[in-house]
């Protein structure tokens, strides 16, 4: 790719934006200008809309056998374009290959699971709900449906949606992070090469804009999106005031339980991998440790070990365990928190602000970084940081740090280190949060289950993935009828 500006992809082809309104796209470890992405109009989610609409009238009629053909050629596509994807997440969002390849197993997990359409789209049927009257329910796509989707995962959070939708019988319309638009660019040359109708596809590439028409448009049927809670709440309330279906999942800052009785070598190799993997910028990643009793000391210890000795540098170099965070902004935005956590009172044990990696001076790196002592009515306590930031909180008991757990307003993820099974099952019975972990540290549901977040971290009623994904994407009908043998003609 050279540094002009992407295009969008639109009815079967790639269009060069209307808009002259441009932004860089930095590679966040070195900051050299990739490429430009434009910040799309209002009219170019017209022309999107339009074209999915005509799509539709044909791939809805598609049997959906021959509509599965090709995701598994975009599935196969995808496996020999592997390392160019890889290249491309890195260079664009700035974490380690090993991430980004990880990243595309998820993917093409979720382009596997959407090829199951042809059972998932059955519907249920009584014969004789009364004597002679049979009742069906089928499953029906609704039309054209979009996601907007955040910087953290450019492969495989698009496609949480993407493949249920059409294979469901759907038109689609992504608008993908304007910080992230060249690993979407990427695939839609796949998409082209795996023979999908024009027009079943469409990417419009633009930020607040692109959004809005996209939530105001009469032909848009439902939107799903992965983001912030405040833009989360901003676009379920304005799609669904439109009539529309919503999916939005928010933010979080997922705790991880610490008991005395965890083996404490394994907990805290995974705690740091979780807190620090792809430089804190996951949705799952351990944000905040709560220890109970004299689980406190030894845990500390050895995490702060763990964390001082990741390497961070350019993801593309080998020995690089974490990358840079998104931009400059974010780098300020994540320091700016930790400044706020002193002043709150808490100790940082490990400080990976102004840090340089050599080599990468001008990158938005933070090192791995350790808060102690964060009370929990702080600010900070209840702040996402989304960096590789790790608060560090103490209870007495089991029952005081779930009550610590399930005081934080977001409920993505919650997860416990114990060999005891019984307090493992206490803390999954009453934790309020929908993707919980046990002697696990990010606990990402398969792409046959639903990713459940609860409470800031989710609005709506279907969640991503699986036969969620269906059943979001499909609107049921039911048909009742009856067929008396005297109304019958006779031949
Ligand atoms: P973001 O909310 O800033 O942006 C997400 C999308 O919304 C982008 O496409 C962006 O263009 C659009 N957007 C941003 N501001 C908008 C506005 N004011 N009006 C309309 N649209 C707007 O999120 P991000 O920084 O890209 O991603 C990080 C966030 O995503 C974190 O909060 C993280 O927890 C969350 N996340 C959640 C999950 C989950 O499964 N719950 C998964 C991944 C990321």
């Amino acid at each position: 790719m050279t540094k002009s500006t992407l295009t969008n992809f639109i009815n079967g082809g790639f269009v060069a934006s209307k808009s002259l309104d441009v932004l860089p796209i930095k590679n966040p470890a070195t900051t050299e200008i990739l490429i430009y992405v434009p910040l799309s109009a209002k009219t170019e989610v017209d022309s999107a809309a339009q074209a999915a609409s005509l799509a539709f009238k044909e791939w809805r009629r598609t049997p959906v056998g021959e509509r599965i053909q090709p995701l598994f050629r975009l599935k196969a596509l995808v496996e020999q374009h592997r390392d160019e994807l890889a290249q491309i997440i890195t260079r664009e969002c700035g974490k380690t290959y090993a991430e980004s390849d990880a990243e595309i197993q998820r993917a093409i997990e979720n382009i596997e699971v959407a090829t199951s359409a042809p059972i998932m789209m059955q519907g249920i049927n009584n014969e004789d709900i009364a004597r002679g009257i049979d009742e069906h329910m089928i499953r029906q796509p609704l039309g054209v449906v979009a996601a907007i989707t955040p910087f953290n995962f450019p492969l495989m959070v698009p496609l949480w949606f993407m493949p249920y939708a059409v294979a469901a019988g759907n038109c689609f319309i992504l608008k993908p992070s304007e910080k992230v638009p060249m690993t979407m660019h990427k695939l839609m040359e796949l998409v082209s090469a795996a023979g999908f109708p024009k027009g079943v596809l469409q990417v419009v590439n633009g930020a607040r804009d692109v959004v809005d028409a996209i939530l105001d448009h009469p032909a848009i049927r439902a939107v799903s999106f992965v983001g912030s809670t405040a833009v989360a709440k901003y676009i379920y309330s304005r799609a669904t005031a439109n009539g529309k279906r919503a999916q939005c999942q928010g933010g979080a800052k997922n705790p991880i339980v610490i008991m005395p009785d965890a083996d404490m070598e394994t907990t805290t190799r995974i705690a740091a991998d979780s807190a620090f993997g792809c430089a804190g910028q996951r949705c799952l990643a351990a944000s905040v440790g709560i220890t109970v009793g004299t689980a406190r000391n030894e845990f500390l210890e050895r995490l702060a070990d763990a964390a001082a000795s990741r390497t961070v540098g350019y993801g593309l170099d080998k020995n690089a365990q974490m990358g840079p965070v998104i931009t400059e902004e974010s780098k300020g935005r994540i320091e700016n928190l930790v400044a706020l956590g002193e002043r709150e009172g808490a100790t940082v044990v490990l400080d990976g602000r102004n840090r340089k990696v050599a080599g990468y001076e001008d990158g938005n790196f933070i090192f791995p970084t350790i808060l102690d002592n964060v009370s929990a009515t702080s600010e900070l306590s209840r702040t996402e940081i989304f960096g590789p930031v790790f608060s560090l909180m103490h209870a007495d008991s089991i029952e005081e740090a779930i009550a610590l757990v399930n005081d934080r307003a977001y409920g993505n993820a919650a997860s416990i280190f114990t060999s005891n099974g019984a307090t493992a099952r206490q803390f999954r019975y009453e934790v309020t949060s929908g993707n919980v972990g046990i002697n696990l540290g990010v606990p990402a549901p398969m792409a046959y289950f639903p990713f459940s977040g609860w409470r800031e971290s989710f609005f709506g009623d279907l969640h991503a993935q699986g036969a969620h994904g269906f059943e979001f994407y499909t609107e049921t009908k039911v048909i009742i009828e009856r067929w008396p043998k005297e109304w019958s003609r006779k031949f």
